[in-house]
């Protein structure tokens, strides 16, 4: 069931009690789509190829710029103007040609995400607003897909899964019920960002990810994490579903995607 080649090449995983043959197996049928080629998922993207993975999914429509190689690890000096995901494409490629890449040069809309999250399993959001952030979770809840969730900003990070569509977990909205008003948080090109920390959090969130691909241990549904790194501080919160949230709870008022975005 595995060639010669994949059994040397995933050999760490495979000597793993915990992995093995059936959990790398489980890897590989997996099909997980990064929204956001930057900071996070630039690590989430290079450490998930490196597992191997059966299909990663990329979403971005931006071109790699000189400020972004401070963090965004998937990037060389060379690819400055080229859009991220056919830069982040061909390193994908170059680190493990038997991961299936397919590139979505693309914003995510309330008009496109079902169909876009469709085919694949897992939702890794590493996107940088908040409009992204409630549509992708509105719309994983609405597909019943995983949706692994990462920020960082300036030297702190939090990380989730959302299942919000199981009766014992909630969604991001149970946490931040509506987006705050544009312009009242700013992003990381007006607050920076240590690019370490990004990575660690990225890193993570590929983490969860393969736990959630292969059933490994205790994933982070129903809790948050969240990274201090001036303190080197990680704690692990739990977080309740909401019986009053608007999407997941028992009286929904957000039937759809429409009026988002
Ligand atoms: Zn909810």
């Amino acid at each position: 069931m595995f060639s010669d080649d994949e059994v040397e090449r995933y050999a760490r995983h495979l000597v793993l009690r915990e992995v093995g043959g059936p959990g790398q197996a489980r890897i590989r049928r997996a099909r997980v789509l990064i929204v956001g080629v930057g900071g996070l998922g630039s690590p989430t993207a290079l450490y998930l190829a490196a597992a191997g993975i059966g299909k990663l999914g990329l979403v971005d429509d931006d071109a790699v710029s000189l400020s972004n190689l401070q963090r965004q690890i998937l990037f060389r000096t060379k690819d400055v103007g080229r859009p991220k995901v056919d830069a982040g494409a061909e390193a994908l490629k170059a680190l493990n040609s038997g991961v299936q890449i397919e590139s979505h040069p693309i914003r995510i809309t309330p008009a496109n995400a079902m169909e876009l999250i469709a085919g694949y399993d897992i939702v890794a959001d590493g996107s940088d607003n908040f409009a992204t952030r409630f549509l992708l979770n509105d719309a994983c809840f609405f597909a019943r897909k995983v949706l692994v969730s990462a920020a960082v900003t300036e030297f702190e990070g939090q990380l989730a899964t959302y299942k919000g569509y199981e009766p014992a977990y909630p969604c991001y909205r149970c946490l931040f019920p509506a987006p705050p008003s544009p312009g009242t948080i700013a992003n990381c090109s007006e607050t920076g960002v240590l690019g370490a920390a990004a990575g660690v959090m990225g890193s993570l969130q590929a983490l969860e990810v393969l736990k959630e691909a292969a059933g490994l241990g205790t994933g982070l549904s129903g809790k948050i994490l969240t990274y201090k790194a001036l303190g080197a501080e990680f704690r692990t919160a739990r977080l309740a579903k909401d019986p009053a949230c608007a999407l997941c709870g028992t009286a929904p008022t957000i039937t759809g995607l429409s009026g988002q975005g």
